[in-house]
This record gives structure tokens, sequence and C-alpha cells, in this order.
């Protein structure tokens, strides 16, 4: 089988043509992502907006970027996400108004990309639409946001970064998770999948691990279950299966303050993988073939994911950007250049001792993300094999000026005449003196300068 294209650009610059943006649009064209888009499409660009006091997801310069080669390219362009499965005393996605509230803290706006930020998932996460699955791993259904559903074309645009459940985030997260509505997460968060006591999905008790009312969380435990079906007694927790909703608030609570009493069974880890893939296919089937185009940054690489509202040192200096066709080439290329890179200087990946080339995200978190690449490639996503095409630009005067914000530059006219008019030439022209309040001795402080330098 041929293998599939990845285009990558690598993260450092050295002048104009090398910004992150440049490289960016360069690569928007070069990978075909231009040909998903007719005029007139309806182009969803999905990103991950990031929890509240998050700052490590995309800035919005980057979904800018992406924003105006759309429109170039005769699309009308929306950025989208949805809101989370998690209900939480903290969680701050739950709903559209919340969602947008710290999306627009994160400069995710028209201010600043000049296209509408949509929900895709309604108010509260209840607007989707089904799609079947038979070819799926786990999943024979699911629920896609459906201000995504309806849009004609669309550029999956990932942050590149680990992920508690699923090992890493990227392209086929953004889908399998993030264009889900709450049913969608639910399905893929396989809630609700065998007997309650028994169930992969269910929290997971650890009673001997819970500090019961020594707890100093307890409180915050107990008032933050929306079904009242914890209760916090002297001898730990207790929770009634019957009761339970399946919001995560509990495991949010417990896990998140470092506590041990409610947590995830081992084994819902590689099939949460396994069922996001099938998800993420659920979101694809949704549009014709050749509509979707995927990128990704993988900078800013903290060890959690954006829906955590801090985050940890990053695991490795930033890697690059990319861009392909292909969701399983673009993640399996993301996950293998993350390990091939540097480990990050105080980071949970330095703490482990990695080497660089080991499977970082499968040290953090557990188990290697690569699951997800090859259940994705079983149900005919795309292939893990791939070539990588390195890309850089030439550094020439025609590739200065082609992503800069004024085709004309400052240097010819009315620029010019403008310096001229102001500052020295209407200094000149008022007759002022041009005599500054300094030190007179200039050749003085030609050595002077060296004092003030405590290497010398
Ligand atoms: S017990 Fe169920 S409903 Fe209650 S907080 Fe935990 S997951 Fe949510
Ligand atoms: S947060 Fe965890 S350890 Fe604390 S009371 Fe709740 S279940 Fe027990």
């Amino acid at each position: 089988m041929a293998q599939s294209k990845v285009w990558y650009s690598p993260a450092g610059a050295t002048n104009w043509t090398e910004s992150m943006i440049c490289k960016a649009k360069d690569l928007f064209y070069a990978a075909g992502l231009d040909k998903c888009i007719e005029k007139d499409d309806s182009v969803a660009i999905k990103i991950h907006v990031g929890d509240y006091n998050r700052t490590a997801c995309l800035r919005p310069e980057f979904v800018a970027a992406i924003v105006e080669e759309v429109k170039a390219c005769g699309g009308r362009p929306f950025v989208t996400d949805t809101t989370t499965l998690t209900y939480h005393l903290y969680n701050n996605r739950c709903n559209a108004q919340m969602e947008l509230e710290g999306a627009n803290r994160h400069g995710f706006n028209w201010a600043s990309f000049q296209a509408p930020m949509v929900i895709a998932d309604g108010f509260f996460g209840e607007d989707d639409l089904r799609v079947e699955l038979p070819e799926g791993n786990i999943l024979k259904e699911t629920y896609i946001a459906r201000g995504i559903y309806e849009a004609d074309a669309c550029i999956n645009l990932a942050h590149g970064k680990g992920h508690p459940i699923t090992s890493m985030g990227a392209c086929i997260k953004n889908f399998g998770i993030g264009a889900q509505s709450k049913r969608g997460k639910y399905q893929t968060h396989l809630s609700f999948w065998g007997d309650p006591e028994e169930a992969i999905g269910y929290p997971k008790v650890n009673k001997e691990g819970c500090k019961g009312l020594e707890c100093p969380y307890a409180k915050m435990c107990e008032d933050s279950c929306p079904e009242e079906a914890i209760k916090i007694e002297a001898d730990g927790v207790e929770l009634d299966y019957t009761k339970c909703s399946l919001c995560y608030s509990c495991q949010v609570t417990c896990m998140f303050t470092g506590m041990e009493g409610i947590g995830f069974r081992d084994e819902y880890f590689p099939l949460a993988q396994i069922a996001m893939s099938d998800a993420a296919l659920g979101c694809i089937k949704t549009f014709k073939a050749g509509k979707i185009g995927y990128m990704c940054y993988a900078i800013d690489i903290a060890p959690e994911c954006d829906c955590f509202p801090w985050h940890g040192n990053y695991v490795a200096p930033d890697v690059g950007v990319f861009a392909s066709m292909d969701p399983v080439a673009i993640d399996t290329a993301v996950a293998d250049l993350i390990d091939k890179a540097p480990i990050g200087p105080n980071s949970r990946a330095e703490e482990l001792g990695l080497k660089p080339g080991e499977d970082k995200f499968k040290a953090i978190n557990a188990f290697t993300p690569r699951i997800k690449l090859k259940a994705a490639e079983k149900i005919g996503m795309g292939i893990m094999d791939y070539e990588l095409i390195e890309y850089e630009p030439e550094l020439n005067p025609e590739n200065i000026a082609k992503w800069q914000i004024r085709e004309i530059p400052m240097t010819v006219k009315p620029m010019r005449q403008a310096f001229k008019n102001h500052h020295l030439g209407r200094l000149i022209g008022s007759g002022h003196p041009l005599e500054f309040g300094r030190h007179k001795d200039v050749k003085t402080w030609t050595e002077e300068w060296k004092n003030f330098d405590p290497t010398i």
C-alpha cells in the first residue's frame, strides 16, 4: 500500500518566512487542504478552545492564519468546538455560555480571527445527529455535534499534546472527542457499557485509598455529585451506582486533587482510545470524500490535555507544524516526532528519566497513543505508514512578502512620506535645535557601558 504523505515544518525561525504562521499557511497549500474547499462552502475549523486558566492551548493567531486561507479559497469559515461531557464545580466548558466566556478570554473570537466562534453542539451539548458505525471496533453508533455535521468542509486544526485518558491528543482526538455532542462523548468515554458495578466506564471506587472525612476535599467531593450518589463516611466513600449519571465529576475532584479514592479501571484507558477512533470515524463519515484536511501544531507540548485548567512543564521543546489529508498518518508522524525530540527540562518526561526516542506519552500516561492509531487504521480511517516531507521556506524577497499584513512594504510611499512629516523632519522644520538632554561625551560612553556588564 502506498504511504500517506505528511508535510512537516520544524519549529524555530530566523527570518520572516519561517514564522510558524507563514509555515502553516505554506503547508495548508502544500498538503492540498485548499482542494477541500469549494466556493461558498461552509467550513468548520475545529479547534480545542482549552479550559479556563489554561495557557498551553493554541494561540488565536494560529487559528486566524487558517481562517484567512479558507476565506482566500472562497469558503465561509467558522471556528468551532463542543461542550464537555463533564459536569464539575470548576469545569468551565459544560455549556455554551461558559465555553464562550473562556474562549473569549483566550482570544478565540471574531476580533481575533474575523470569523464566528460557534459551539457546535448547542447550549447544553444536545444538538447532534446520530451516525451509524457498523465497522466500528467497539462503538456501533455515535452522535456528532450538529454544527460540524452540517458543514460542507472541515479543517481539523489540532494541538499536539498529551491526554490523560487517550495518552496523546492530536487530530483523531480533535474529532473523536471534540466533534462529539454530550451523547457522543458518553459513547467515547464508554459510559453505560456493562453492569454498573463492573462496567468499564463507571467511576472505580477504591475505598482503601479514600481518606473519608479526613480528606480535605470530602465536602467538595460530596457536593460535586449532581445526583447525590456520593456519601463520604468516616471509613471512606460510598457510591450508589443506581443514581450515577456518569458525569465524571467525582473522578475529576478526586484525581485532580491528588487523592486516590475514586478513579478509573486500568483497562478503561486503552479501550477508550479505541472507542475514540471509532467516534472520530463517525465525524469523518458526515463529510464527502476529500472535504476534510488535517493540521496539527505540535508546540507547547504539555503532558496533559487542553481540557485541564493548568499545564505541566512541556515534555519536549516545540516540534513544529504538520499537514496531511490522512488523520492516521498525521497523528503517527506527530507521535513519532514528539518521541524523537529532546526531553523538556523539569518536565514529567525528565522526572521519569526518559531519553529521546522513547515513547514519551506511554511513560507519562500509562498506555502508548499508538493504540488509537492502529484502531483507526483497522476501520479504514487512514494508514500509519507515512512519507514525511520536510518543508523549510526559502528566504527570498517574494517569500518574505507573501504572508505579510501589507502587500506594499512600509519603506515606500506613503509611509516614507509619513516619516518625513513626523519625527526629525517635523522637528527640523520647526527650528527645533535637536539637542536632547544627554551626557555630552559620546566617546567616553563607547567604553563606559562596559562598567554595566557584570560578565566583563
Ligand atoms: S457518582 Fe456518578 S453522577 Fe455522581 S459525581 Fe460521580 S460520575 Fe457524577
Ligand atoms: S476526594 Fe477522593 S479521597 Fe477525598 S473524599 Fe472524595 S473519594 Fe475520598
